[in-house]
């Protein structure tokens, strides 16, 4: 049997951390807080958002919500983000998404102050963080002490959010990085390579046996809502590959468990730099 990578006990162990950060920011009238943007009530913004405030409240973060109509303007949004781009008491910004239909959401994205995009929304402007989810792959491997230094690393999937960063991120840790996407050719053979594979493609269990080298630690990004049994799972078939695989994140409670927390990080690092 595999061991389970837990992604709530590294993301309990990582508030912890951030905590003391917090708290030593308090002791200079500094406060950490994230500004959030819901325009209406999609399911899955209000959803997203509550696991924020959860994270929130672990790391000692304070959240002003904004909360706007479904028929508000794309315009008044628009003078909402300048407003809190130019608020020094407000550390960082967050768009929930979806945003209605009749707005232009990457054009609004795109309004939103670099030193405050916390969630790498705005793809016109150099980020100034490391995309959540690439992060929690990096943070998940530290806790369980899983040394990348000269391992083959094999991605799936090149994304602005999550393959291209957790690649980079893991080149930086000395490991050989093959990055596969959708035109790569007998992407099973390159992954059956990896003593590390993250398999972020978007494609509901897709991974099985024949991905995966015995032993292989897998990071599963892929989050997808089973249309037969209601259930969440990820790219990986994870009972297929259970017996096979050395260590692997579950779907739910692996990666996902740990980007809000680390979210709550860069938020905590915005104030940090705004203080100095
Ligand atoms: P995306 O933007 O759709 O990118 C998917 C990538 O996978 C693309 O680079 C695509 O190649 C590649 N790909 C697709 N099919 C492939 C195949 N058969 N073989 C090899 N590569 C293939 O998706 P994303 O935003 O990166 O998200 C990926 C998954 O992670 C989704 O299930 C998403 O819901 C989940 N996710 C989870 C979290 C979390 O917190 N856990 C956060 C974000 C996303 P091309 O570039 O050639 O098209």
């Amino acid at each position: 049997m595999s061991l389970i990578l837990d992604g709530k006990a590294v993301a309990a162990a990582l508030q912890q951390a951030l905590k003391a950060r917090s708290q030593k920011l308090y002791l200079d009238y500094v406060f950490p807080v994230l500004a959030t943007v819901r325009v209406g009530e999609s399911k899955d913004a209000v959803s997203y958002e509550k696991g924020l405030l959860k994270a929130a409240k672990a790391t000692g973060v304070r959240v002003r919500r904004y909360i706007l109509p479904e028929d508000v303007s794309e315009q008044d949004v628009a003078g909402l983000i300048a407003q809190i781009n130019a608020d020094p008491l407000l550390s960082a910004l967050l768009l929930l998404r979806p945003m209605p239909a009749h707005m232009d959401e990457e054009a609004l994205c795109a309004l939103v102050a670099p030193q405050k995009d916390v969630d790498c929304l705005n793809q016109t402007a150099a980020p100034h963080f490391i995309p959540c989810t690439a992060e929690s792959c990096l943070q998940i491997l530290d806790h369980y002490g899983i040394d990348c230094r000269g391992k083959h690393a094999v991605i799936l999937g090149r994304s602005r959010v999550v393959g291209l960063p957790v690649s980079k991120l893991l080149l930086d840790r000395d490991a050989t990085i093959t990055l596969c996407h959708s035109k790569t050719q007998d992407t099973p053979a390159l992954a059956r390579q990896a003593d590390i594979l993250i398999a972020a493609m978007g494609r509901m269990g897709l991974v099985g046996r024949d991905y995966l080298k015995p032993g292989a630690v897998v990071l599963d990004v892929g989050i997808h809502l089973d249309p037969v049994t209601h259930r969440l799972r990820g790219d990986v078939d994870a009972e297929a590959v259970s017996e096979l695989a050395g260590a692997i994140t579950p779907v739910p409670g692996g990666v996902g468990a740990v980007t809000s927390t680390v979210l709550m990080r860069h938020v905590i690092d915005a104030a940090e730099r705004s203080a100095k």
